[in-house]
Order: structure tokens, then C-alpha cells, then sequence
């Protein structure tokens, strides 16, 4: 075995279905590498059996660690704590549900090798999801990178590596609450290269991920990465302006040409107009107010219940 560690981090979450099949996949590629290996599994509070299973995986080989959450905390959550537990010089995050193929770890840790930090992996295709998943996914890529100054890789997955060095980044700077950790992990520089893989089909259970998550999810991205959307305000304020100055003058002509000026129609349509604006741009700073009222809290991003094979604390 070499003197290097590749660390693979695994958010689970209700995975009893997949998780056999995902270990012994993985642990036959971890197993014929030339780096040595460890397992962070991270159980984001499942309720089925994937803790015990992941116990029993930890009880027979040490380089598996286990960190069990007290509840549920999110996919992010969950690779976050396993990215600052994580010992490797290479740290891997990935799913457990094998639609992030293990296969791809030897092409990661050979860009590793050749002296990349970061090593996002790009969907060439995707499985699952269909056309409408396709579409609103570059919808949203499409805005975010007009709205915010750093620019995302369109087709990045959850699926990345990171050195020991972006990794530390991770653990003592980018401690928000409202995150997008692989928009993080495109932003922090270092030297990054990007490897194809194919998605998989899941191979059992469902996607954890709902319509409502998502929308959520992008409205608090834009919220971590632009502040655009606050100056909306400001834009729509001069538009309403130039509006107004146009129906003064047409109202103006009316009164000379006909002799009428505009009547209650038009003050209804003018106020509907305003009022839309004006309480969309308040919707809009409250959604920041509420991006600074959970961060000020500090509360913690994840709570552990109990880990396994991790014999020291927090690195
Ligand atoms: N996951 C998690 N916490 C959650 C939801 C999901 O740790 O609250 C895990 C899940 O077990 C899987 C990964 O995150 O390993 C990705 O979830 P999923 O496959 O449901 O998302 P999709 O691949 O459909 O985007
Ligand atoms: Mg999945």
C-alpha cells in the first residue's frame, strides 16, 4: 500500500436497498488501488436499516468509519461532516446509490497524481430524470451564472474530489448555513480538472429529492452567491418611474386633445402595476433577511449521535 489516503465520503440516507451492493462495489475497486483507503459513511438519520447495516460494515473492516447523525440533516449536511472528518490526502464525495460509478476512482486519484486539487466529475448523460429534470436543471444553471460572478459548471454533480488543502479551506472558512457546497468547492481556485462519467440509474429506493426541495434549494443558492436580486428594487424603481412619466404624458395630451383625462381604469391598472413590483421587491429582501436570520443563529450544521472507527476527534 502507498503512503497516500484516498477518503471516500458517502451521504446516506434511507439506502437499506443499495448499500450492500454499493460496498462490495466499491470496496473492489478501493481494495485494488495503489493508494490506501478509507470508507466515511454518513448516516443522515435513516429510519430504515441502514445504520445497522453500516455498523456491520464498520465491525468487520476498520477503514470503514460511520458518522450517525441525531436527525436528518440533508445531503450537504452529510458531506460536509464527512469532508472534516475525512484523514485522506484525496477526499471523494459521493452517493450511495451507485449512480456516482466507484469505477471512476482510478482516473480520479491519476489527476490527483499528475497534481490536481480538485477534481469535479461532469455528467456526459443522464439516466434518470427525463426531459423535464434536463431542462429546468439548465433553466437554473442558466440564471444562477447570470446572476452571480463566479461562474458554475453546468453539468456538475455532487460527485467531486478534493485535496487535503481544499478541504481544509472547507472546515475553517465557507461555515454558512445557506450553502451550495459544490458552488463552494468551483469557487475556492486551485489548480481543477473535470472528468466525464456516465449517471446511473439509482439502483433501488427513490430520489430524496422532491419539486419543492429543489425550488428551495435554488432560491437559496442564488441567495449565497448574488446579491443581484437586491438591487431589483433599485431597477424596478427607475422603471416605474419612466412609467409613470409616460402616462403623465399621455395623460397631459388627453386632457388637451379630448378634453378627458384618464379615467378610474387606468388608475387601477397603474396601481396593480406598482403594487405588484412593490411587494414582489419586498418578497425579495425577505428572503435575504431570512438567509441572515438563520446565519446569525449559528446553529449547527449537523449534530452527531454516535461515530465508528474514529478513533480520534475532529482534525
Ligand atoms: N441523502 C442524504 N440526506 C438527505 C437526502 C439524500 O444524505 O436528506 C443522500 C442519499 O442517500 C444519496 C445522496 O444523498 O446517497 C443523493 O440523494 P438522491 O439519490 O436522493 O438524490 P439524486 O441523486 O436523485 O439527486
Ligand atoms: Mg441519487
Amino acid at each position: 500500500m502507498g503512503d497516500k489516503i484516498i477518503s471516500i465520503v458517502v451521504s446516506v440516507y434511507n439506502e437499506e436497498e443499495s448499500l450492500d451492493k454499493f460496498y462490495k462495489e466499491t470496496l473492489l475497486v478501493l481494495e485494488g488501488l495503489t493508494w490506501d483507503y478509507e470508507l466515511v459513511f454518513v448516516n443522515d438519520g435513516s429510519v430504515d436499516k441502514s445504520r445497522t447495516m453500516l455498523d456491520a460494515f464498520a465491525h468487520e473492516n476498520k477503514k470503514v468509519k460511520v458518522i450517525n447523525f441525531s436527525r436528518n440533516f440533508g445531503h450537504e449536511a452529510a458531506m460536509i461532516a464527512g469532508i472534516d472528518y475525512a484523514k485522506g490526502d484525496c477526499i471523494v464525495c459521493m452517493d450511495a446509490d451507485l449512480q456516482h460509478p466507484p469505477q471512476s476512482i482510478p482516473q480520479i486519484i491519476k489527476k490527483f497524481e499528475e497534481g490536481y486539487e480538485i477534481v469535479s466529475m461532469v455528467r456526459s448523460s443522464r439516466a434518470d430524470g427525463g426531459y423535464i429534470k434536463k431542462i429546468t436543471s439548465a433553466f437554473f444553471y442558466k440564471i444562477l451564472n447570470m446572476l452571480s460572478p463566479i461562474k458554475f459548471e453546468r453539468n456538475a454533480s455532487d460527485f467531486f474530489a478534493i485535496s487535503n488543502k481544499v478541504a481544509h479551506v472547507l472546515r475553517t472558512n465557507y461555515r454558512e448555513q445557506v450553502r451550495y457546497l459544490r458552488g463552494f468547492v468551483q469557487s475556492v481556485g486551485f489548480k481543477k480538472a473535470t472528468l466525464a462519467y456516465d449517471a446511473q440509474s439509482r439502483v433501488a429506493g427513490e430520489s430524496k429529492y422532491n419539486i419543492r426541495k429543489l425550488i428551495q434549494f435554488s432560491v437559496t443558492t442564488i441567495c449565497s452567491f448574488s446579491d443581484m436580486p437586491l438591487k431589483l428594487g433599485i431597477y424596478s424603481g427607475l422603471f416605474v418611474a419612466l412609467f409613470g412619466v409616460v402616462l403623465m404624458i399621455y395623460t397631459i395630451i388627453q386632457k388637451f386633445v379630448h378634453d378627458a383625462p384618464g379615467g378610474y381604469s387606468t388608475i387601477i391598472v397603474a396601481m396593480c402595476f406598482m403594487f405588484a413590483i412593490l411587494l414582489g421587491v419586498i418578497g425579495i429582501i425577505g428572503q435575504y433577511i431570512s438567509v441572515l436570520f438563520i446565519e446569525i443563529k449559528k446553529r449547527p450544521m449537523y449534530i452527531i449521535d454516535e461515530t465508528k472507527n474514529m478513533n480520534d476527534s475532529l482534525n
